[in-house]
């Protein structure tokens, strides 16, 4: 009996997963929500929104002195995104995992972003803070990137009452 392994309410965190438009727009809704229930996360929030952008640049407010922001807002704005709320014990760091790397091109296959995004090459910005080429592109999903950020995310995509707390019926067989 390992005391420390034990995982306790404290451990389970929210993060704030987004199907950018090129995911919707490409039919990949599917694909991507199956990959997080197949690993067994709990979804507690999904909804198609069209996002203002108010929000997109709220939501962005840390990337705003970054050269390709007013890009990443024309294009979280260019469609409708899911939003969605995921809830488990590691859930960020273990969402993260599963989008893989933010360029696609350097994305682990098996990861969403490895498997169903390319780098294609064109849009390409100057990031002058990295003094690094850096890809604009298209990337397919969005997952926060602390437990903090997870609920602050969640907080602004969501209005009350969107998030559902409920118990799912596999939960006795994912964890004991
Ligand atoms: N982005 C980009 N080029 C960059 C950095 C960011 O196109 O050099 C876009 C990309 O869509 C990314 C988003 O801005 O997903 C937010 O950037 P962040 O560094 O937070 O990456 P993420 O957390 O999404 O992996
Ligand atoms: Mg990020």
């Amino acid at each position: 009996f390992l005391p420390h392994l034990v995982a306790s309410m404290e451990d389970v965190e929210e993060t704030y997963i987004m199907i950018k438009p090129d995911g919707v727009q490409r039919g990949l809704v599917g694909e991507i929500i199956t990959r997080f229930e197949k690993k067994g996360f709990k979804l507690t929030g999904l909804k198609l929104f069209q996002c203002p952008t108010e929000l997109a640049q709220e939501h962005y407010k840390d990337l705003q002195s970054k050269p390709f922001f007013p890009k990443l807002i024309n294009y979280i704005t260019s469609g409708p995104v899911v939003c969605m709320a995921w809830e488990g014990v590691g859930v960020v760091a273990s969402a993260r995992k599963l989008i893989g790397a933010t360029n696609p091109l350097n994305a682990e296959p098996g990861t969403i972003r490895g498997d169903l995004a390319v780098q294609t090459g064109s849009n390409y910005t100057v990031d002058s803070q990295d003094s690094m080429l850096i890809p604009f592109g298209r990337n397919v999903v969005h997952g926060s990137d602390s437990p903090e950020n997870g609920k602050r995310e969640i907080a602004l995509w969501f209005k009350q009452g969107e998030v559902c707390q409920w118990t799912p019926a596999q939960e006795p067989w994912l964890t004991e």
